[in-house]
């Protein structure tokens, strides 16, 4: 198996049937419409990551890095869904919904704001992918680090940092509300939950997200939060549509 991948990779294109062949045990997912592509990644997550599935061998992150699947997405990608998450190191995507190598094209940036850079990433999957990425997801989470830092420096307070940082925490504040407890688990969630539903509204209005959608009637966008603790549940913020 290992020889006929380094043999296909090596000659590209000409040796498709071959890899063809090799996919076929590690086939990429082709959900038919967000939505599907909503419940694969809903279904990794309670199905599998929230069972601990590496316990029972059934870890499909763990099958799907394997010399296959990455002889397969060696020379091209087409993954089936975009996700702008948090860089907090205990919310890794693909990890959390159970998928493989070439299933996800993740943007992660703290506070999971949809900055310049990440809506040209996320053009850039939306144009260029072939089959085109069937869900765009925002994935906030619970104690958010950037959520607490835009409450406890709202204005008119003064930021005390850099301006690097205070790039990823401004566009938060909008988020705030009524929440003046930085240090409050109830509070934040809050933010944190309506800090994907501004992130939503903004790319809901990205001319390249629009397109898309008129491209695409069965692309949709959506957003949840996942919670950090074991065997809680995602939450839905908005469902893909
Ligand atoms: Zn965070």
């Amino acid at each position: 198996m290992t020889r006929l991948l380094m043999f296909c990779v090596g000659l590209g294109a000409c040796c498709g049937p071959l890899l063809a062949q090799v996919c076929s045990q590690c086939p990429p997912r082709r959900p038919a419409s967000a939505k599907a592509a909503w419940t694969l990644l809903t279904g990794g997550y309670d199905g599998r990551f929230n069972k601990d599935c590496n316990v029972n061998g059934n870890c499909e992150s763990a099958r799907f890095r394997g010399s296959c699947r990455r002889g397969c997405t060696a020379t091209a990608q087409s993954p089936f869904a975009v996700v702008l998450s948090c860089a907090d190191s205990r919310v890794p995507p693909e990890l959390v919904f159970d998928q493989g190598i070439g299933d996800l094209f993740i943007i992660r940036i703290a506070g999971n704001i949809a900055s310049t850079e990440a809506k040209g990433s996320i053009e850039y999957a939306l144009t260029k992918f072939n089959p085109r990425p069937k869900l765009l997801l925002v994935l906030g989470h619970e104690d958010c680090g950037a959520a607490r830092a835009a409450v406890e420096y709202q204005p008119p307070k003064v930021w005390p940092g850099s301006p690097e940082v205070f790039s990823i925490v401004a566009p938060i504040f909008r988020a705030v509300g009524d929440c003046k407890d930085y240090s409050g688990n109830t509070c934040i969630s809050g933010v944190v939950t309506r800090n994907v539903q501004r992130v939503l509204a903004d790319l809901n209005a990205f001319k390249a997200v629009q397109d898309a959608k008129q491209f695409d009637s069965t692309f949709g966008v959506g957003g949840m939060v996942y919670d950090l603790k074991p065997k809680s549940s995602l939450i839905v913020v908005q469902d893909p549509k």
